[in-house]
């Protein structure tokens, strides 16, 4: 690789350092994203390519929303008992 100032932003990309990203709840689990998928939707790789971030959190959502439901007895297709 020699385009050294993009090898300087991927390196320092992670979750804190995208603007976008530091005030979000999912932060911790996204961590922004593809980088890839940044750079070609924003042509930055610190940007947030939108439709990903939505898909992620809604991901995100149903997940604890299926754990928690398990937790607490609610019955869905999944059934155990
Ligand atoms: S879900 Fe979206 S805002 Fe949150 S960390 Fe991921 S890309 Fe950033």
């Amino acid at each position: 690789m020699t385009n050294e100032e993009l090898r300087e932003e991927f390196r320092a990309c992670n979750a804190y350092s995208r603007p976008d990203c530091r005030d979000c709840w999912a932060r911790l689990y996204c961590s922004g994203g593809c980088a890839a998928n940044s750079m070609h939707a924003t042509g930055s790789i610190s940007g947030v390519y939108r439709a990903g971030c939505e898909l992620f959190k809604k991901r995100i959502e149903c997940a604890v929303m299926m754990n928690v439901a398990r937790a607490f007895g609610a019955h869905g297709d999944d059934r155990t008992d």
